[in-house]
């Protein structure tokens, strides 16, 4: 039996869909593609913006009449009779509920042995207790570089927000699971574990902090790579900055930055200012040797004017940013900007982030050129048409040149970054480790 999980949004739902994913290949299903014929889909929704719940509708009509299709995720939490309309096989489990599909292969085994239907064995499930931190990394066998989640739900209530309102508040993975889990994912070969959550930062944050945990980790962990996903800017602390210096914190910060205009910030109910957020950005830059940071932002959040977007451009020219993820605000329901009055028409917004998406191709640009030339280490991550390709501590995709005979997905190869070829950057081995 084959089986299809689609995944949107985030690099938590990602690592979320491996785990299941993996689930379903433990019990001896085949996981396909999604144009690859599967008896079953699993949609993983995103509720950020409205393209991605227009893209998870559309997703869930094409593999509805295909197969039945399980649907979950944070769009699935808060809007789930509009999805189960959209087929007749199509089962929604709201996220609470998520966790549990962990063991939906095992049911679906016993219930296919005993002639019932797919979707009679899908309804027929109910899963027991499962926590939002059963996601267990250390059984993936799709990545070279495992994704560890240790952080869910988020106390801030940004007004363009809807994750906070789906994930609910923020929870941590204890600080004693956290450190088997990755010992287990070095144990098992991996060369490099990417720390994930909904807001990273938040982790334990009214105890002892991501720095906290990070201290401690690291004291009991090897020479592995240890890389964030990303960091929102209110909970960085001095714990945190000093943590990220040691040499196994990767040089690469993924920064939500959203604006870089105070009144922005302050009317969209973002912690932080301008001011505060340059002060960390220095201090981010200094842990490292030319770190890759990147930004999120957000064009067209209402009260943006033109002064108010010429402000965040030049503070993201000015900051050291070598990549900016810029997204076109899009207003949520359940937000408190869904009906707001002071909306920056659709195509003032889509041409800011026009500019935006200009200005991040000249700051990567710059970026890569400065590092032809440099020494550096990179995880195999695939082979195409007769070469292999990789990603670097601070976050390159390379063309691997002069691979050994030897190399294999996940392994570490040190090596100097040669010059660009089209949008890659060629790696050149010296070494493995
Ligand atoms: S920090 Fe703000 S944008 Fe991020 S999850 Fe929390 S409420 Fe949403």
């Amino acid at each position: 039996m084959r089986v299809c999980v689609y995944t949107l949004g985030c690099r938590l739902n990602q690592c979320e869909s491996e785990a299941l994913a993996d689930s379903f290949a433990r019990e001896g299903f085949e996981i396909v593609g999604e144009e690859e014929g599967a008896d079953l889909h699993i949609v993983n929704t995103c509720t950020v913006t409205s393209k991605a719940e227009q893209k998870a509708r559309r997703m869930i009509r094409r593999f509805a009449r295909r197969s039945p299709t399980l649907v979950t995720g944070c769009y699935a939490q808060l809007n789930r009779k509009e999805l189960e309309e959209l087929g007749k096989e199509v089962l929604v489990v709201p996220l609470d509920g998520k966790a549990r599909l962990l063991k939906l292969a095992g049911h679906l085994r016993t219930a296919l042995e005993s002639s019932l239907s797919l979707f009679e064995g899908m309804k027929s499930f109910e899963g027991g207790d499962a926590t939002v931190f059963d996601y267990d990394a250390a059984t993936f066998s799709y990545h070279s570089r495992a994704y560890l989640k240790i952080q869910d739900g988020c106390d801030n209530s940004c007004a363009f927000c809807r994750v906070h309102v789906a994930r609910g508040k923020a929870q941590s993975l204890d600080r004693a699971t956290v450190i088997e889990r990755v010992k287990a994912l070095e144990d098992a070969g991996f060369n490099e574990i990417i720390l994930t959550g909904v807001n990273l930062t938040m982790y334990d944050h009214r105890n002892e902090g991501l720095g906290g945990l990070l201290e401690a980790l690291l004291a009991k962990i090897g020479d592995i790579r240890i890389r964030l996903s990303s960091m929102e800017p209110d909970h960085i602390d001095d714990r945190l900055l000093g943590a990220l210096e040691d040499p196994r914190m990767q040089p690469h910060f993924h920064i939500p930055v959203q604006s870089g205009s105070d009144s922005v910030l302050h009317r969209v109910g973002r912690k932080y200012t301008v001011a505060e957020l340059t002060s960390i950005l220095d201090r981010l830059k200094a842990c490292k040797d030319d770190p890759f940071l990147a930004a999120d932002v957000i064009t067209g959040l209402p009260g943006e004017g033109e002064r108010e977007f010429e402000e965040t451009a030049l503070f993201l020219q000015e900051n050291g940013f070598s990549a900016l993820h810029v997204f076109p605000f899009s207003p949520r329901p359940d937000t408190p900007l869904f009906k707001a009055k002071d909306r920056v028409p659709e195509s003032v917004r889509d041409e800011r982030a026009k500019v935006l998406r200009t200005l991040s191709a000249g700051l990567t640009d710059a970026y890569l050129r400065r590092q032809e030339g440099k020494p550096g280490e990179v995880v195999v991550q695939d082979r195409k048409d007769g070469s292999w390709y990789g990603v670097t501590g601070n976050y390159v995709d390379v063309r691997i040149v002069d691979p050994p005979l030897f190399a294999k997905r996940g392994m570490l190869l040190k090596g100097t970054f040669g010059s660009r070829s089209d949008r890659l950057m060629e790696f050149i081995v010296t070494g493995s480790s």
